[in-house]
Order: C-alpha cells, then structure tokens, then sequence
C-alpha cells in the first residue's frame, strides 16, 4: 500500500459516463477505489465505463442521476450507501456548455448551464458532506475550466454562462475547503481544450489557433485530467486543499 493507493474507499464520478468522467472512474479504479459511475442520460455509455473498469480488473456500479435535480442526487447517495456505504472521494465533474455567440443567450438557457454546472456540484458535495464530516475523513475534486479562469480570447462564442458557471465552482470549493477542514480536502482542476465529445464539433481552425498558443502545441486528453485527479483524492496530497490547478498545456498559467 503506497499513500496514491485508494484500496477500500468509495468513489462518486458525475458525468462518468463519457469524456474526462470515464478516465476518472478508470483512474480511480485502477488505483483500487470501487468507483460509483454517474451518468444522466447516457446508460449504455456508462455500462461501457464499468466494462472498461472491469477488463482493468476492478470494481464498481453505475448510478442514474441528474445532478441538476436535488431529488435524483439524493435517491443517488442513497443508492450508493446501500450498496457500498458512504462516498469517500468525491469528483462532480458532470457539466454542459453551450458553444454559441451567449450575447443573445436565453435566459432558459443560462438557468439550465448553471443549473448542471452550479447546482449540480452544490447537491453533490452537499450530499457527500454529512458522512464524510461524520467520519472525519472525505476528499472532492471539482472539475472547473480555464473559462472560469479567463474569458477566452480566441473563440467567437463568448461562454458568459460557462464560464460564470465554472468560476463559481472555483469559488465554492474554495470556500468549502475553508468550511470543512481538516476533515475534507477540496480542490478543483480547470482543464484546458480537452478532445472529447463536448468539443468534437469545434472548427478545425479555432482548434489551430487554440493550439498554436498553447506551450504544449497540442490539446489535452481526458487521462492528462484523471491524473492529477487521482493524485489529489489521495494522501500524496494530504497537505493541499483549496486550490485549483490548470491542465492546459500551458495556454492558461497562473500567477
Ligand atoms: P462530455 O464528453 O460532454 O461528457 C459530459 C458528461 O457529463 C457525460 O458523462 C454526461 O452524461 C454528464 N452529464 C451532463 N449533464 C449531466 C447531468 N445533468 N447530470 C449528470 N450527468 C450529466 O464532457 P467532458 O468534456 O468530458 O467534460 C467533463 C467536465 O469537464 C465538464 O464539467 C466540462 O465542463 C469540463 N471541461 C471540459 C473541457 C473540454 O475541453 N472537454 C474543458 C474544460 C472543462 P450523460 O451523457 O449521461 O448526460
């Protein structure tokens, strides 16, 4: 057993379905946590993640969920404690963008980026608190971006709601590492441009110019994010909370 070891602890992934949350979940697992997969909408992507879990030779269970819905996020937790007990390492990494020109945004629209984005963390780590505070023991990573950091200069859709979205959870888990240590540690990752199907469909030449100022000259993979993930779940990083850490290659640093 190393301290990056995760034997014997309860993992939740939101969004573990696809992208960055299914490199979580392998991370995790193949670090030994039983990982809890959830997903919105996508079940057989899900199924997938945990055949993939299962093929690395280890163990976990999905869960259906919106996040935006307090109610489903319960029935949730409630479903992982029968099964397993309670959520030991918590990442809310589920999350929606919108890739359009937000200077004409509907105001359903925004509601609806906040609401998975924002809410969605808010009910996770809300729910994942009691036990973890009553155990003396818990870690979450929340999964922002370098949009919640720095509106982009280089894409035409601006991502207000995003990336307002994204800077609030920067400011949540600040504040919820302040609330709830030392028995929680809370951190956030802000990834750069990371190639999964949230953005597939970007222009070949806004990808160019992304990669063109990006030190790294390339984009990221969702492994280059479960890393770092997995390294601040365990007691590596037993002295580290309330940060946020970019993976961007670079494009973002800061001070
Ligand atoms: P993705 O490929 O589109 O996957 C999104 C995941 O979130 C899916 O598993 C999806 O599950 C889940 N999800 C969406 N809405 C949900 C809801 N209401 N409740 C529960 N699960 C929900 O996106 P990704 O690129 O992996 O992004 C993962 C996270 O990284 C997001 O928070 C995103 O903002 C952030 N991020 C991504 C990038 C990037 O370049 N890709 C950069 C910075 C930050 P279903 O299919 O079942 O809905």
């Amino acid at each position: 057993m190393t301290d990056r070891d995760l034997s014997g602890r309860v993992a939740l992934v939101t969004g573990g379905s696809r992208g960055i949350g299914r490199a979580i979940c392998r991370r995790l697992a193949r670090a030994g946590a039983w990982v809890a997969i959830n997903y919105s909408s996508s079940e057989e992507a899900a199924a997938e993640t945990l055949a993939q879990i299962r093929a690395d030779g280890g163990g976990g269970g999905i869960y259906g969920a919106d996040v935006s819905s307090l109610e489903e996020t319960d029935a949730m937790f409630l479903g992982i404690e029968a099964d397993r007990g309670p959520v030991d390492l918590l990442v809310t990494n589920a999350g929606i963008a919108s890739f359009r020109d937000d200077v004409d945004m509907p105001v359903e629209l925004w509601r609806r980026i906040l609401s998975v984005n924002l809410d969605g963390t808010f009910h996770c780590v809300w729910r994942a608190r009691e036990a973890m505070l009553a155990r003396g023991d818990g870690r979450i990573v929340c999964i922002s971006s370098i949009n919640g950091l720095a509106p982009s200069t280089l894409r035409p859709d601006r991502l207000i709601a995003y990336g307002t979205s994204k800077s609030a959870v920067i400011g949540f888990a600040r504040n919820c590492a302040t609330a709830f240590g030392p028995a929680i540690r809370v951190n956030c990752v802000a990834p750069g441009l990371i190639d999964t199907d949230m953005t597939k469909d970007m222009s070949d030449e806004m990808r160019r110019r992304i990669v063109e100022s990006t030190p790294a000259r390339r984009t990221g993979t969702p492994d280059d994010i479960a890393e770092l993930t997995c390294f601040l779940l365990s007691d590596a990083a037993g002295f580290i909370t309330g940060q946020t850490y970019v993976v961007s290659g670079g494009l973002v640093t800061l001070p």
